[in-house]
Order: structure tokens, then C-alpha cells, then sequence
């Protein structure tokens, strides 16, 4: 894996388990095992919520789609405290193909909280950032059969997933282009920026992530490093990017 000596943490944002998605290939331990071995600091767990490619049967009880929901979380983060691996809950949730990261919330907050099940774009933001959480919006310009148009959601998001490696990383990409116009969406609007694999699979790591000076004690403290813009550099696997840098107080 690509390491900065002067960002040695690295965490990757976005990624997926067979437990949680269809089309997630690994099982969370197959998953915090390989991102262990790759020198990764954490990850934060993003299979895809009610709305999106989702595995558990949408016909389940609220709280029974939640437990079963968040078994690949669970699985990882066994397996991880056991290895040395900090593992991280989160979600990546959908609205026809418009799709977000939420991280720093608890699976606990989650099945409390049935309304996301049926919630609008609007009401996900005012729901999880009352309760401390972020919403990051995911891919912002990614078009895919899947994904009907671009929608841009300014003032419902407290970040922009800058690199989404799928669409960065030579290795696996198709268009770099996706993440340059998540550049300039992100500065347009002020938004701290991110960095994540979108990992289905734990044979290729695809080396993506988000890297800091410090390793993070929590999910909360992440979430905190981003939203204050702590200084930290994204990769997509192959080369390094600016991250955030603490703003100036203008006065
Ligand atoms: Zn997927
Ligand atoms: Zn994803």
C-alpha cells in the first residue's frame, strides 16, 4: 500500500461487506483482516442502507433489518479489536442512485430509528446531524445505469467524497474526470473533502483512504477531524491528493 511517512493513519471510508450489501463479496472479517495486512489504521464499514443495494430482506422488522444490517459491521469489528485494526459504523444510504456516506452514528442510534426507512434527502441531514453525526455525499458525479442524474445536495451535506477510488485509481478506474468535478463541487461549496475504496472485496484492496498525522480515537473523533478540516492528504491507492487544512478565522 501507498503509506505517507507524514500521514502514517490511514482510514478508508467507504467500504462494504457481504452481510450488509448484495454486492459485497467479503465477509467483514475477510475485509478487516485485509486491511490489516495492508497497513491501514481503520475503516469505516458503509454497506448499502434500506434504500440502496441492501442485503438484508427489506420485509423484515424494522429492528430485525437493523440487527441483520449491521452483522457485517459486527463481523469486521470482531475481528479487528482482535488484530489491531480500528473498525468503524457506518452506512452508505440511497435515494435513487443518489447515494451517502453517514458515519458516527451507532448500530444502537440506527435501530432506534426507523424513519430513515421512508426519510427524504433533507430530513437524513437534519436526523443525523442533530445527533452528531456526518453525511458525506458519496460519488457526487458518478453516472451509472444505476445512478438516473447527477443531484447535488449542498446544504444537506457536511462533506464531499473527493476521491472515490473506482473512479481514480488506474488500476481499477473509468473516470478520473468524476473525481475532479468532486473537487471543484467540494470547493465551490466549502466542504471538507474525503477519500474512500468503495471495497466489495477483500482480494483487491483498492489502497484508498483518508490520512492523518494522528491515529483517531473514535468514530466521533474522525468525524470531528473532518468537520474541522484536521490537516490530512486522500490517495485513491496510486498517488496522493490534498486533503483539508484547518481554515484561517476571518474576522
Ligand atoms: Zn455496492
Ligand atoms: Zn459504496
Amino acid at each position: 500500500m501507498l503509506q505517507s511517512k507524514d500521514y502514517p493513519f490511514q482510514y478508508d471510508l467507504h467500504v462494504h461487506t457481504s452481510q450488509g450489501s448484495l454486492c459485497g463479496r467479503s465477509t467483514g472479517a475477510e475485509i478487516a483482516k485485509a486491511y490489516q495486512d495492508a497497513g491501514y489504521a481503520g475503516i469505516v464499514i458503509t454497506d448499502h442502507h434500506f434504500g440502496g443495494n441492501t442485503r438484508p430482506d427489506r420485509n423484515l422488522p424494522w429492528e430485525e433489518w437493523a440487527e441483520a444490517f449491521c452483522s457485517g459491521y459486527w463481523d469486521a469489528k470482531q475481528t479487528g479489536d482482535a488484530i489491531g485494526l480500528q473498525v468503524f459504523f457506518g452506512w452508505e444510504s440511497g435515494f435513487h442512485g443518489t447515494e451517502f456516506l453517514i458515519v458516527g452514528l451507532t448500530p444502537e442510534w440506527m435501530k432506534q430509528h426507523p424513519e430513515l426507512r421512508d426519510c427524504s434527502i433533507q430530513e437524513q441531514y437534519q436526523l443525523v446531524h442533530e445527533s452528531g453525526g456526518l453525511v458525506i455525499h458519496a460519488h457526487p458525479f458518478r453516472r451509472r445505469p444505476y445512478i438516473k442524474e447527477v443531484r447535488l445536495y449542498p446544504d444537506y451535506i457536511d462533506a464531499v467524497e473527493r476521491i472515490n477510488a473506482s473512479h481514480s485509481n488506474p488500476a481499477v478506474a473509468d473516470k478520473p474526470e468524476y473525481d475532479d468535478e468532486a473537487a471543484a463541487f467540494a470547493k465551490k461549496y466549502h466542504k471538507p473533502v474525503t477519500a474512500g475504496s468503495d471495497q466489495h472485496d477483500s482480494v483487491n484492496l483498492r489502497g484508498a483512504g483518508i490520512c492523518f498525522k494522528r491515529k483517531m480515537q473514535s468514530a466521533k473523533d474522525l468525524v470531528q477531524a473532518i468537520k474541522n478540516r484536521e490537516d490530512s492528504i486522500l490517495t485513491d491507492g496510486a498517488v496522493f491528493y490534498p486533503g483539508n487544512r484547518p481554515e484561517t478565522i476571518e474576522k
